[in-house]
Formats: C-alpha cells, structure tokens, sequence
C-alpha cells in the first residue's frame, strides 16, 4: 500500500491532484499538532483496487481498460465519492479525489468516509452499449467492496443516472434482490431523490451568493464567468442568471464564448443540448477560453477539473471570489497567490458538496422507501450548505487563516476524533 505522502510509482503529472491533496492535509495535521502516527492514518487510503476491464467493442474486437476504487476513509461510516470516466484517470488522481471525499462527508456532518472510482476511457469514442458494458463488468470487478453500508457509487466527469441504473442493477442481480441504496445519483424512477441532478449546481450557487456577500457585493447585477458547462457548471450558470447575476462568459472543452451584457443561459443549454458544445453559439463572441479563468468580474466559478488555477496565471486572475465548483482546481502555490491578491476561494470540499449533500439524502431515503418532495430536498441541502459556509467563515475568523484551510482543519479533526473514539484494532 502506498501513503499518501510517498511519490507514487504511476504518477503522470508534476506534480498533480495527488500532491496537491497531500500538501492541504499536511498543512492541517500542522495547525491541528497532530502527531506523525494520526497524519499517516489520515494521509493513507483503507483500500485500493484496480481492475481491468475487458470490453468486446461494436465491431467485434476486444480492448482492455483499467479501472480503480479507492476508499480512503471509512471511519464515520461508509465510504462515499464518485465513479468518473476521463482519459486522465490515474490511480493517484483517484486517491486525490477519494481523500476530498472523506473531507467533504466530515465537513458536511454527513455520515460517511471517502471514496472515488475511475476508469480510464474517453466516454465520447464509446457507444450506449459499450459503456454500459464497461459499466457493468467494472461494477462486478468492485462488488465484494461495495454496498449501502460499504462504498456507495455515484456520478462525477463522465458518467450519469444511466450509469447508476446500470450499476445498480448489476450489483442487484449480483445479491439476488434489488438494492436501491448501492448508488445516489439514480433515476427518479429508480429510486433517486428529487433534485439530485442540480444539486451540486444549487449548492455552489448557495455559497457563491453569500461569499459575494461577504465581500460586499449585492448578487444582482454581479458579474460572473464559469469555467465548464457539464453537470455543474451549467446549472450553475442557470441558477447564478436566476438569481440576478450577468454570466458574462462560459467555456467547455471545446471553446468559449462571451457577452458583457450577460449570456441568455436557457438559450445556451437549448445550444449545447443540440450540438454538444458551446462553441457556435449565435448570441454571443467566441473568445479564447484562457480568458475566462482571467476575467475581470465578481466571481469566477471553476466547474471542469483539477489544477486549471496554477502558479502560471494566478497571477492573471482579476476575480474578487472564486467558487469551487470542481474538486480541486486550484494548487496550493495558486491558493498562495490568490491568498496575496487577496482573492476569496471557496475550497470545493464546502463549494461543491450539495451533490453529496442530496446523495446522502437519496441514501436515507431508498433506505426508507419513503420519498420526499422537491421542495423537502431543497430547504434541506439549503440549511445545511449555508451552516456549513458559516462554520467555516467564522473558524477561518477565528484561527485567522483562508477558508480553505479552515474547512480542512474542521474535517479533519471530525476524522481525527472518529479515530481516536474507535481506537485501534488490535
Ligand atoms: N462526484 C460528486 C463529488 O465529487 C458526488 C459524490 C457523491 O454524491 O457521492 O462530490
């Protein structure tokens, strides 16, 4: 097993997710005066696996993909994170994004540890039928180490309520009887919970408004610009323009485009629902998508992936607040900078968390058989992200430190005092 604060073997980028998550539970073992024992059982994940994937292709040739499930931490409950389909999955953007997990659970008072899953495949050179090939054989791989009181899947880049469908149903055929809390993120008709699709969006939205706040800004008439127009990044924007705030630029993958008036979000998603992509947009000026991250506005919204915020343009970022999105898009030499500048980050493990936030609530819910309504699932995920944004702003006040330092330092002392309680076995 490799902690994770050795170099790993497989690492593929300098220095990564990995370093970057090592570097953030450093600097709070730190400030928190944890011994090198409790750092280790912190920094080290519980489990790792990688599985290969053999796929018969469409056209009758077999290819081979590799998939992992790491759980990182599981002492506040059962482990919780993700399963993403990228071509930049590594094992150890894995174990980065696993250990964000088990920060965000704590730090959102949900009863879970940390987990993720990843395969390694660009989903878009992939038919229906291949992927939900893949998606079951690596579902069967993972079993023996997932449940509803084990490790409980999810969607992330790449994967969506088909996936957990097809997850779902693999796992339950496997057990012989349908399991429905094996996986969040599902269907509405399968067992998912109403408002789970946007709920990340809504979450991200929440606190960006009241960290505009905080820096004095009124959301409306507020300039904005997102990074990324997937799960999160487009409600996002939908829910930013809603609320008042001019969406000024968006980019994907494939390009960006701008309009100082503001951007008509519902006509943009009408535009990537029939092309795929942003790029080509009529109402608005294709820009460069670099300059989206430097835009001169109120708040910046990073909703792709990691490391995009990085010593080479924190400089450039004009943004008063920055508001996490993704899981970890910024470095922590960026956060440094950004810090200088005196930029407000909101970290991703309290920024993104309303996704998480509404699984636990699909979780409890199918463990139920008792659903709630849309409106029930909003105040919940409401209440319980904004007295999150408030613990972390006062502790940040209090200890006098970014509030990304302050939302580790609180997740990592709940995991800490779950290790403590428990004790060790033998
Ligand atoms: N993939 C999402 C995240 O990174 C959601 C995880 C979950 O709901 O388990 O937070």
């Amino acid at each position: 097993m490799t902690t994770l604060d050795q170099p790993a073997e497989n690492s593929t980028r300098a220095p990564g997710p990995l370093h970057d998550a090592q570097t953030q539970l450093r600097e709070a073992t730190t400030i928190l005066g944890y011994d090198d024992g409790l750092h280790q059982m912190l920094a080290t994940p519980r489990r790792e696996v990688t599985v290969s994937i053999p796929l018969h292709r469409d056209d009758g040739s077999v290819e081979v993909l590799i998939g992992h499930r790491v759980q990182h931490n599981f002492s506040r409950g059962p482990a919780k994170g993700g399963l993403r389909y990228s071509p930049a999955v590594d094992l150890d953007e894995v174990r980065a994004l696993a250990m964000w997990m088990t920060w965000k659970c704590a730090l959102l008072d949900v009863p879970y540890g940390g987990a993720k899953g990843g395969v390694r495949i660009d989903p878009r050179h992939y038919s229906r039928a291949e992927l939900e090939r893949v998606t079951r054989r690596y579902t069967s791989e993972i079993s023996p180490l997932i449940g509803p009181e084990r490790d409980i899947p999810a969607p992330d880049i790449g994967t969506d309520e088909t996936t957990m469908a097809w997850l779902m149903d693999t796992y339950s055929v496997q057990q012989g009887h349908t399991v429905l809390g094996v996986a969040t993120g599902k269907p509405i008709s399968l067992g998912g919970s109403r408002g789970r699709a946007t709920a990340t969006s809504r979450g991200v939205v929440h606190v960006g408004l009241a960290a505009l706040r905080s820096r004095g800004i009124t959301p409306d008439g507020a300039t904005a610009v997102v990074q990324g127009f997937g799960k999160v990044g487009r409600y996002a924007a939908r829910f930013l323009a809603e609320a008042g705030v001019r969406v000024v630029a968006i980019s994907d993958q494939y390009g960006a485009i701008a309009d100082t008036a503001g951007l008509d979000v519902v006509a943009l998603e009408a535009h990537v629902d029939a092309t795929g992509s942003v790029v080509g947009f009529k109402a608005a000026a294709a820009v460069d998508p670099a300059t989206v991250l430097e835009a001169d506005v109120d708040l910046l919204v990073p909703a792709a992936v990691e490391g995009v915020l990085h010593a080479g343009n924190a400089g450039r970022v004009r943004a008063r607040v920055i508001v996490e999105g993704a899981n970890g898009p910024t470095t922590p030499e960026a956060d440094v900078m950004l810090q200088q500048a005196d930029r407000l980050v909101v970290p991703d493990i309290l920024a993104n968390a309303g996704g998480v936030i509404v699984s636990y609530f699909e979780w409890v819910q199918a463990n139920q058989a008792y659903w709630w309504s849309e409106a029930e699932v909003e105040a919940r995920l409401a209440d319980r992200i904004l007295d999150a944004w408030h613990s972390v702003t006062d502790h940040a006040r209090r200890l006098d430190v970014p509030l990304r330092t302050a939302a580790t330092c609180l997740a990592v002392e709940r995991v800490a005092q779950a290790h403590q309680m428990r004790g060790l076995y033998p």
